[in-house]
């Protein structure tokens, strides 16, 4: 999962992960800086689904493989 820059339009390359752990950084095309830290609602839907996703590959441990 990656945003592009709105301003831009060029990939950031920036994956939700690395924006949880520094909400405030810059594209490094055209150098606008942004705020990620607006986004909350984005990073409790991520962690919800991550969180998810560990219960089932729990759930299914020693059933089905997961790479
Ligand atoms: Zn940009």
């Amino acid at each position: 999962m990656a945003f592009p820059c709105p301003i831009c339009k060029k990939p950031l390359g920036l994956t939700l992960e690395f924006i949880m752990r520094n909400p405030i950084c810059a594209c490094p095309n055209c150098q606008t800086s942004f705020n990620f830290t607006v986004n909350e609602d984005i990073i409790k839907t991520y962690q919800e689904t991550m969180s998810e996703i560990e219960k089932i590959k729990r759930q299914y441990k020693g059933m089905a493989k997961f790479s």
